[in-house]
């Protein structure tokens, strides 16, 4: 048998192809250090600045630095497997998180693997953690409401679909109780909820948990926790993998809302793998880009446009102050990334003014325009009653003589802090706050003493409920008020402050 040299070449050419693309591209390195979470590792030279890299035994990785001679990479599993010479290899993927129904209702750690008894979680749908965030022309803006049932909030905070909105304080101010209630009161609204853990202690995480359980707040949430004992790497990454989750909800078109609690702890984690990683300090010995890392992660909440489904994702991150210092450097940059901040303060939280809001400097630059008209109006005469009373009230302590107007000015006052007062996951229907709000504001509350006006607004609800439901329905289909149902409300006030002892 004869062959032709030209065939033997061309086939043998085709094999080399084939050959090429079938090999294996990945590279493979040697640990030279591990400890502290990182390792460094010598030999990756195609390696891309996240990606995941993996050691034996199933301990995955994360290029962090490229430097020249070695790549710095942080551990997301149990660095203590790893040893000096151990193979480290590249895997040409970025981190990325299970997403879609199946991680609804679910316990999770910041890699997507269950931490509840619910066995795998099963999706064909990953999503990378970290992703980019729409752009201009995807967006639109901020228009519907995100009610939280808090009546302060609400009124005077009102937080849209879309928006970002810092809840700032102190330890034990009530942070995280604003952000679980916020969650509670999505029930019926069909916004799905995250609520990612960072840093916090396990016995609080549980207690949090067993609250969204009681609630039946936990069939639409997903929980993602880095406790206080994970690795920095896994606290590191959290918020992104909890905000991937919720994107992908968003751009199927639905409303989520992620709660990151908390990003300084996030900060802090992220400062050690920086400082173990030797990259320089910066302000209170932070890298300088932990500036980027809070904003890449919150401009990704998000209104998208009518085109692309107009989904959004709101984002309650929370913020731990010390001693009331918001010029920090975590503070102050997380505050300059969002849309406005709730202001949660000690001193009000103990003299029992729950929530601890500080009405004065609590902002919100965006929600505005979602609040619903009747909560316009009412909330709008609610901060005048609010601002006239802080300036009136230093005087009251000095125990001078008031003329009528002022005492009247700081009676109402007295009055309205109390009616903003709220219990624990106890989320109030907008349509109830609307009433409360404008019987508060209508002086249908001055004659109700201080200290009555909670148990005023709870049997007026019920007597509403029950006997004046006719109003109720009217004003939650007009969303608006006007003189004739302003008449018929003052009618329904008045007659119950006629029963009211
Ligand atoms: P940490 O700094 O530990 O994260 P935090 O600021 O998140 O604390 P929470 O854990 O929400 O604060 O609340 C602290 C305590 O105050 C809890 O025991 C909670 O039950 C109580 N609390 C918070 N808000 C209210 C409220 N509106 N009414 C009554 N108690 C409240
Ligand atoms: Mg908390």
């Amino acid at each position: 048998m004869k062959f032709n040299a030209d065939e033997i070449s061309s086939v043998i050419q085709k094999e080399i192809e084939q050959y090429e693309q079938k090999i294996d591209v990945r590279e493979v390195g040697r640990v030279l250090e591990v400890g502290d979470g990182i390792a460094q590792i010598y030999g990756l030279s195609g390696v891309m600045a996240g990606e995941m890299i993996e050691f034996p035994g199933g301990v995955m990785g994360l290029a962090f630095n490229l430097n020249e001679n070695s790549v710095g990479a942080i551990i997301l599993g149990d660095y203590l497997k790893l040893q000096e010479g151990d193979e480290a290899k590249t895997t040409g993927k970025l981190l990325s998180v299970p997403v879609g129904e199946a991680v609804l209702g679910r316990i999770l750690d910041p890699l997507g693997n269950p931490l509840d008894d619910k066995g795998p979680v099963i999706t064909n749908d990953y999503r990378n953690v970290e992703s980019p965030a729409p752009g201009i022309a995807d967006r639109q803006p901020v228009r519907e409401s995100l009610q939280t049932g808090i009546k302060a909030i609400d009124a005077m905070t009102p937080i849209g679909r879309g928006q970002r909105e810092l809840i700032i304080g102190d330890r034990k101010t009530g942070k995280t109780a604003v952000a679980i209630d916020a969650i509670i009161n999505q029930k019926e609204t069909g916004v799905k909820c995250f609520y990612v853990a960072i840093g916090q202690k396990d016995s609080t995480v549980a207690g949090i948990i067993e609250t969204l359980k009681e609630h039946g707040a936990l069939d639409y949430t997903t929980v993602i926790v880095s406790g206080a004992s994970s690795p920095a790497p896994l606290q590191y990454i959290a918020p992104y993998s909890g905000c991937s989750m919720a994107e992908y909800f968003m751009h199927k078109g639905e409303h989520t809302l992620v709660v990151y609690d908390d990003l300084s702890k996030q900060a802090v984690a992220y400062r050690q793998l920086s400082l173990l990683m030797r990259r320089p300090p910066g302000r209170e010995a932070f890298p300088g880009d932990i500036f980027y890392c809070h904003s890449r992660l919150l401009e990704r909440s998000a209104k998208l446009s009518a085109e692309l489904g107009g989904g959004s994702l709101t984002a309650l991150p929370i913020v731990e102050t010390l001693e009331g210092e918001v010029s920090a450097y975590i503070p102050t940059n997380v505050i300059s990334i969002t849309d406005g901040q709730i202001y949660l303060q000690p001193d009000l939280f103990f003299r029992g003014q729950r929530p601890a809001m500080n009405v004065g400097i609590s902002v919100s630059r965006v929600g505005g325009s979602a609040q619903i008209p009747a909560m316009k109006q009412v909330a709008g005469g609610m901060r005048l009653d609010m601002a006239a009373f802080r300036e009136l009230e230093a005087f009251a302590q000095l125990g001078t003589d008031l003329d009528a107007a002022t005492q009247a000015r700081l009676d109402r006052g007295y009055r309205i802090n109390e009616l903003i007062k709220q219990g624990l996951c106890k989320p109030m229907h907008v349509i109830d706050q609307v009433f409360v709000i404008y019987g508060g504001t209508s002086g249908y509350i001055d004659s109700v003493p201080a200290k009555d006006v909670l148990r005023w607004q709870d049997e007026f609800l019920s007597y509403l409920h029950s006997s004046q439901q006719a109003v109720w329905d009217k004003l939650a289909g007009k969303k608006k008020l006007d003189d004739e149902l302003k008449r018929e409300m003052n009618a329904v006030l008045e007659k119950f402050n006629a029963t009211f002892k």
